[in-house]
């Protein structure tokens, strides 16, 4: 089959590499579409992100969906041939972390594109048959392919307990903003107001469900008429990520989903007085049931998201698109092409 592998900062090939074959318990998955992930333009941009070095040549990728190709021994759940969206983190599920239920925290977790796990930039993976969840025809490939992004939101709307009537402010409008805003609508937010420099995205965020949009560079979301009881922080600035916290009401809540400074500026006075709560998220546990329930009924549109479609061998292509076009919101590999 073939496969994109990067080598290096900036040097990604198409190589031939053997079929991988499903062991016991899982299936071998044939990849129809795989989104790009802001993960993999910044190993591609710098080999590294934190204390994940890429050292050997490494496959990105890690948001597909395909169809079923091959059954390990013992798989009983899944056929050859049924669509698949493939959870790309598989943990050890005997750790304290996976018995409570939180298995985003497990220490042993095995991810698809994080060294030394190889993605889905390729043309087959292997994954978990518990973690190749059967999709809707309904659910087009790249929708299969991007329920991990809304995995993600629906996290996040999740730890911010995001319920009926919520006021929600949602703070940087790419990717996983752009879910986060429909998850916090499909979970029944009322107030869904969105904050971000790029009048393209905002205009999507619109579209998609905001009830309110702020362009951060002429207006502050502490200026809000109504403070938000829940932050949705997408944006990984910190300096942005300080200022929302202030726009929250009393008693809110501030879950920090994007990822950009290691460090940011609390304004402590405001979180004591408050009480706020703020939190960190990491990935998702058990979302594919409601992430495929929600896009298969219609309550959260995925297609729209995507702007750009790759052959395999234009991954490097597909990995810079956003630097390239700032009206580009989620580009997707199809690795049969
Ligand atoms: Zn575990």
């Amino acid at each position: 089959m073939r496969a994109s592998v990067l080598r290096g900062p900036g040097d990604v090939v198409v190589e031939e590499r053997a079929v991988p074959r499903p062991g016991p318990g899982e299936v071998a998955v044939r990849v129809a579409s795989v989104g790009v992930c802001g993960s993999d333009t910044h190993y591609y941009d710098h080999g590294r992100i934190g204390r994940f070095v890429v050292e050997s040549p490494l496959v990105l990728g890690h948001e597909a969906a395909g169809e079923v190709a091959a059954l390990g021994p013992g798989v009983s759940s899944l056929a050859v041939g049924q669509r698949v969206s493939v959870e790309p983190g598989v943990p050890d599920l005997t750790c304290p972390q996976c018995l409570a239920g939180r298995y985003n925290l497990c220490p042993d977790m095995r991810f698809f594109a994080t060294p030394p796990i190889d993605g889905a930039f390729a043309e087959y993976v292997v994954v978990h048959a518990a973690f190749a969840h059967p999709v809707p025809e309904t659910i087009s490939d790249d929708a299969a392919a991007l329920l991990e992004p809304l995995s993600v939101g629906i996290w996040a709307c999740r730890r911010g307990r995001v319920g009926a009537g919520s006021r929600v402010l949602v703070t940087g409008a790419g990717p996983i903003g752009l879910v986060s805003v429909q998850v916090a609508r499909a979970f029944g937010a009322t107030e869904i107001v969105v904050s971000d420099v790029n009048p393209a995205r905002l205009a999507l965020a619109r579209d998609l469900g905001a009830t309110e949009v702020v362009d951060a560079r002429t207006a502050r979301v502490t200026d809000l008429p109504r403070p938000p009881e829940v932050l949705l922080e997408c944006s990984g600035h910190p300096a942005a990520t300080a200022e929302a916290i202030r726009a929250l009401d009393r008693a809110g809540r501030a879950v920090l989903v994007g990822m950009g400074g290691d460090e940011l500026p609390l304004p402590l006075s405001v979180v004591q007085e408050r009480e706020l709560e703020v939190t960190g998220t990491f990935r998702y546990a058990n979302t594919w049931p409601t992430a495929i329930a929600l896009v298969g009924a219609g309550r959260i549109d995925l297609d729209r998201l995507v702007t750009g479609t790759y052959r395999l061998d234009q991954a490097e292509d597909a990995l810079t698109a956003g630097r390239r076009d700032p009206r580009s919101v989620k580009v997707v590999v199809h690795p049969q092409t």
